[in-house]
């Protein structure tokens, strides 16, 4: 870097950090109009109870078709789009989109939303997911919003109104990631959770038989046990994990074994190893 060069040398910008920036501020210029083009859709992936017989719930994901760059990660524009504030707008758009396809599917499965901790601070946000709700007529007790741990340490007076009244509404809240933020307990009996996904990566390290991995995984399920809290393993992409995460007493479980994302929410159990499986027997 610039300091290690010594005095006198004056270097602003290494070439592929400035390729970096330039490249951010093409996305983000991208981004400013890709909701008026028609540049994003939504992908469903299931959330299994059980043995995976019961789809309890389809996250919704995004997907953008950049015109030159072809798909581009939500890895990569969520971020961008928090950045310049965009977010509020996706946010908004996903919530209608996704409650609008949701109503059209089986009464008893559930829609869950990512929903990043910017969007908390919106004023306009607990209009935005009331109006998708009324709009789309989707029963409020289906609609769940997937929070992440950041919100925790932006927690004040204001979003905690703003919890009650989506909770109000009918609303529910799942635990997003946890495991890869810094994981506090204390917090998870105030909040109100009725999920709680544990990230892929303590899920992989737990199952590959990471024993501080399982140690946490088994406080998490104690607790989530005794507060009648769901808890989904994420990332599960072998038959050996989900049955290791079973065993330390996760419910519900989520990954590319099980389905991946896709378009078409019928077609899912055509596309899922288990249940082709099953079916099969
Ligand atoms: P997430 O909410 O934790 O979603 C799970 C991610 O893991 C998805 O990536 C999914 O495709 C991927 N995944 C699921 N099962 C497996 C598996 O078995 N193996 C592996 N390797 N990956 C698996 P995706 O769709 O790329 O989304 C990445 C992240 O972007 C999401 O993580 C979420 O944080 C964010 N995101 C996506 N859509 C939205 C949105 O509409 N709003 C906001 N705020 N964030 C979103
Ligand atoms: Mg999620
Ligand atoms: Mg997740
Ligand atoms: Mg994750």
């Amino acid at each position: 870097a610039a300091k290690d060069r010594g005095r006198g040398t004056c270097v602003v910008y290494e070439p592929a950090m400035r390729e970096k920036l330039e490249d951010r501020s093409s996305l983000e210029k991208d981004l400013e109009s890709a909701l008026e083009k028609g540049q994003f859709s939504i992908c469903y992936q299931p959330i299994v109870r059980d043995n995976g017989d019961e789809v309890m719930c389809f996250e919704a994901l995004m997907r953008w078709k950049h015109p030159e760059r072809g798909i581009v990660s939500p890895e990569i524009f969520i971020p961008v789009a928090e950045e310049c504030r965009l977010i509020d707008r996706l946010g908004a758009w996903m919530l209608r989109a996704a409650c609008s396809e949701a109503a059209s599917w089986s009464d008893d499965v559930k829609l869950a939303v990512n929903v990043s901790t910017l969007q908390m601070s919106d004023p306009h946000f607990l209009q935005t997911v009331a109006q998708a709700l009324a709009a789309s007529g989707l029963n409020p007790n289906r609609l769940v919003l997937e929070l992440t741990e950041s919100l925790v340490l932006e927690m004040d007076a204001q979003i905690e109104q703003l919890l009650q009244s989506l909770q109000t509404l009918g609303v529910s809240f799942a635990l997003d990631d946890f495991g890869r933020g810094y994981s506090s307990l204390n917090y998870i009996d105030k909040m109100d959770f009725s999920m709680i996904k544990i990230d892929r990566e303590f899920v992989q390290a737990a199952a590959a038989g990471s024993q501080r991995s399982q140690a946490v995984v088994s406080a998490i399920v104690a607790l989530a046990q005794s507060l009648e809290i769901d808890v989904t393993a994420e990332g599960i992409e072998q038959e050996e994990q989900a049955k290791a995460m079973a065993e330390l007493g996760c419910n519900c479980f989520q990954g590319f074994y099980f389905g991946r994302p896709q378009r078409n929410v019928r077609q899912f159990a055509e596309n899922s190893a288990p249940l082709a499986k099953r079916a099969a027997a």
